[in-house]
């Protein structure tokens, strides 16, 4: 089997989905491209606007006119990508606690998800990406060649938040990062339009007992299959 050219990777908050995505498109040389950026991007902008993020209108307009600009990072400062927002850099802005408080509820909205499924889609098919979120292998690429569902329980996600957190110096509460992190795989897993689940014909690969090293290994097997 030739190497997938479009590869969706998609499982819930803090799973490895973007540890995974990255090292997965250096090795094959392919476009990172992580979904979650664009509903931050939204969330901060409504949040900057004083946009109440309740009001679904106004949320929703804002998606379908801003200029979100994903770019490979022009910084070393440990950012994944740069994320621009009518031409400002807001790349650390979109992972503000205020924005990882409100970015599932606004991801509900179908206006604000057809707006960014569109922009996801135009870019996955171009091939030769590999494009992390919720909704890759059941909505926005259902298409793609190999399709990963990556899960861990939610302590464990909370752990691993928890030890970033405090690995980069700051401060952080444990069982608030648990019942962030329980918040969002509710709403984003309870949510009409584009729930958060496996594809049908998804790989399923729970993290809870593999290191990030483990996990790459068995999906670039896959990869290389
Ligand atoms: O992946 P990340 O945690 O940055 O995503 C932030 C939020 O954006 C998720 O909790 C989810 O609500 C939303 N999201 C989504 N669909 C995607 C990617 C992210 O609904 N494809």
């Amino acid at each position: 089997m030739p190497t997938p050219s479009i590869i969706a990777i998609d499982g819930p908050a803090a799973s490895g989905k973007s540890t995974l995505g990255r090292r997965l498109a250096d090795a094959l040389g392919y476009l990172f491209f992580d979904t979650g950026v664009m509903y931050r991007a939204v969330t901060w902008g409504a949040l900057q606007r004083s946009i109440q993020i309740d009001d679904e209108v106004a949320v929703t307009a804002l998606a379908e006119n801003a200029q979100i600009d994903v770019r490979p990072p022009s910084k070393n400062d440990g950012r994944a990508c740069d994320v621009l927002l009518d031409g400002v850099d807001i790349t650390w802005e979109t992972r503000r606690p205020e924005v990882d408080a409100n970015v599932s509820p606004v991801s509900v909205y179908a206006g604000v998800r057809r707006a960014l499924t569109a922009q996801q889609r135009r870019i996955g098919l171009r091939g030769r990406v590999v494009m992390v979120g919720r909704d890759i292998g059941t909505v926005v690429l259902p298409e793609a060649d190999l399709k990963i569902y990556l899960d861990a329980s939610a302590e464990e996600r909370a752990r691993r938040r928890y030890t970033e957190i405090i690995g980069r110096g700051g401060s952080a509460d444990y069982e608030k990062i648990l019942a962030g992190v329980r918040d969002r795989d509710r709403i984003d897993s309870g949510r009409l339009v584009a729930p958060l689940r496996p594809a049908e014909d998804a790989v399923i690969l729970n993290s809870d007992k593999l290191d990030a090293d483990e996990v790459f290994a068995r999906v670039e097997a896959l990869c290389r299959k």
